[in-house]
């Protein structure tokens, strides 16, 4: 018999993310989904989700490391299986280039990925605003195929699934016993946290099945992602913007922007435009608290504002949730063998 039961809010990313790791390590738990959107409609959708991580702040090192390495190990597994298509998930490889040398030459990450190498003079030669670039080897995850993949991993493993917005997390108390949070932006609201806000990203999907290689800009503002159907060229990095709209001068800053880079993309047609808000924080939250509903303490554990690397991240601090949760169970079940 399932005796716990635990609701993850979230269908993004990071809620799918946390949900498998939770309905498939804890079998005698009921694992409940619950969201508002689902895909293709979460900000998860819109990544352009290549395996790419800048550093936080105030999270040990160390810590952030396992979150890309453990992300990375799950998505090679799928990208080497025959799962690949169906996942959306595709090993890749290119360029990030610099107009300025950085402070960092390497990346925490450049230990995961592979082939990672400093570019060659003549590598730089076709652009001629940068000065210094990195070649490398790493994942695409498109969320349009790999949401549904995961939601069908979680049913597999008994989860449930529920549509519905959540106005409070204590109207769940009454059914839940551990309740996980991992509603993105959602989270300024539904746990008052003040330190969320959007960052907007805008991207365009176009047809250039010549293209291979990615290309990334150090600015995180222009890059070209080639992918399994489709390129995605991209993008902006709006602080504090909240505009749903796809708008026309972004579109054109872009195609400029990557033609500049690539020119041979103004033989591209567009197929798609899209708009996404980054769920950004100047640190990932990702830790349990004991929050008074209805004359008890409901253990919360909270896994939300990856900001523009949720893809990377999701399935490491997905692990750490899950761990949160065993903590939690513990707690709650002192004799029990978690
Ligand atoms: C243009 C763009 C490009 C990006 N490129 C990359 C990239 O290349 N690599 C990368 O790693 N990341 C990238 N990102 C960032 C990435 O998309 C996010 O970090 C990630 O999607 C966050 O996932 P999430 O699950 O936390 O949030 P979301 O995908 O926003 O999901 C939040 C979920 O919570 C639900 N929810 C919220 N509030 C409530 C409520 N009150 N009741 C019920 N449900 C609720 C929502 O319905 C949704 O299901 C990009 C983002 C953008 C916009």
């Amino acid at each position: 018999m399932k005796s716990v039961k635990v609701v993850v809010v979230g269908a993004g990313v990071v809620g799918l993310s946390t949900a498998v790791c939770i309905a498939e390590a804890l079998p005698f738990c009921s694992v409940t989904l619950l969201a508002d959107k689902f895909s293709p409609n979460t900000t998860s959708d819109v990544a352009a989700g290549i395996m790419f991580a800048a550093q936080f702040p105030d999270v040990p090192q160390e810590q952030q490391k396992n979150w890309y390495k453990d992300t990375f190990d799950h998505l090679l597994k799928i990208a080497e299986s025959k799962q690949s298509p169906e996942a959306g998930v595709m090993l890749f490889s290119g360029y990030q280039i610099f107009k300025e040398v950085p402070v960092q030459k390497k990346p925490i990450w450049a230990e995961f990925v592979f082939g990672f190498r400093l570019m060659s003079d003549r590598e730089l030669e076709r652009f001629p605003d940068h000065k210094f670039g990195q070649a490398f080897t790493t994942i695409k995850c498109e969320c349009t195929s790999y949401l549904p993949w995961l939601e069908k991993r979680f049913r597999k493993a008994g989860g449930m699934v529920e549509q519905r917005k959540v106005n409070s997390l204590e109207e769940l108390s009454g059914s839940y016993d551990i309740i996980v949070n991992c509603s993105g932006l959602g989270s300024k609201t539904l746990v008052d946290d003040s330190q969320v806000y959007s960052v907007r990203g805008q991207v365009l999907s176009v047809q250039a099945p010549w293209l291979k290689n990615f290309i990334r800009d150090g600015d995180g503002k222009t890059y070209i992602f080639p992918g399994i159907h489709s390129v995605t060229i991209g993008g902006t990095r709006q602080d504090d913007d909240w505009r749903m709209e796809v708008s026309k001068e972004d579109t054109e800053g872009i195609l400029q922007r990557c033609c500049r880079l690539e020119p041979s993309l103004s033989k591209a047609k567009i197929l798609h435009e899209w708009v996404g808000l980054r769920p950004s924080r100047k640190n990932p939250r990702v830790e349990r608290e004991e929050v008074p509903m209805h004359g008890r303490k409901v253990p919360v554990v909270h896994n939300y504002g990856h900001g523009g690397y949720g893809v990377t991240l999701a399935w490491g601090t997905a692990l750490d949730a899950l761990g949160l949760v065993r903590q939690c169970l513990h707690e709650m079940l002192p004799q029990a063998r978690l």
